[in-house]
């Protein structure tokens, strides 16, 4: 990827994280303890902040170090969750990036596998693997001919509908697991974040 398009995804990232903190914090708020806005502002204005050092690495190293940052970054759960994601899918993605849609879709399987192993979680525990485990499937099982725009098409669609489907899960982790039954309802925060996410890097892609 060359350093201006990084620059760019990162600035998209960052900005549209910072336009809906409200919105994030109040989900949060609601089934949480209401800091998954100023979170992931805090993470994601970090990684905005080394944009250019990042922009100057390898797509691969680049993710490994905006990882990292998360982690360091947010004292949330979602800081080492999210950090995990990005590290893994750092660190599979093949010298010189992926070569097509399979291999972005491997890339982030690889991710979404971090996210599990340090969650101690799954999809259908109401978390931002509601949103992460259906869209790796969608971008898998994907004919290999699948056009760039109808492969964007289905990753907006899927990462929508999966976020709408957590509002009528119980929450099994994370905070919102403490209120049980109560959890039902309310859309989960970091469900929004990674939908938030995955419309930020296909407006990115379609530019
Ligand atoms: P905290 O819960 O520590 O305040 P945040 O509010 O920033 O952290 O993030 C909460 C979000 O993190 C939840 O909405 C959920 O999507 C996600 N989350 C929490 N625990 C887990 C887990 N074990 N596995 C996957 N995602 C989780
Ligand atoms: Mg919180
Ligand atoms: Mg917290």
């Amino acid at each position: 990827m060359a350093p201006d398009d990084l620059r760019d995804l990162i600035a998209r990232s960052a900005a549209t994280i910072a336009a809906h903190e409200e919105e994030l914090t109040s989900l949060d708020r609601a089934i949480g303890d209401g800091d998954h806005g100023a979170n992931m502002k805090r993470g994601f204005s970090a990684v905005a902040e080394q944009a250019d050092a990042l922009a100057g690495l390898p797509l691969g190293e680049a993710l490994q170090k905006a990882g990292m940052t998360l982690i360091m970054k947010v004292g949330g759960a979602s800081g080492p969750l999210y950090g995990s994601l990005l590290m893994a899918m750092g660190k599979a993605l093949p010298d010189g990036g992926p070569a097509d849609l399979a291999g972005v879709a491997a890339m982030l399987a690889a991710g979404v596998e971090a996210v599990k192993a340090r969650g101690k979680s799954d999809a259908g525990a109401k978390t931002m693997l509601d949103v992460l485990v259906p869209l790796a499937r969608a971008l898998q099982s994907a004919d290999a001919g699948t056009a760039a725009a109808a492969a964007i098409a289905t990753a907006r669609r899927t990462a929508d509908e999966a976020l709408a489907a957590t509002r009528d899960m119980k929450a099994t982790k994370g905070r919102a697991s403490f209120l049980g039954e109560r959890s039902i309802g309310h859309l989960d925060p970091g469900a929004r974040s990674s939908a938030l996410l995955v419309h930020a890097a296909c407006d990115f892609l379609e530019d």
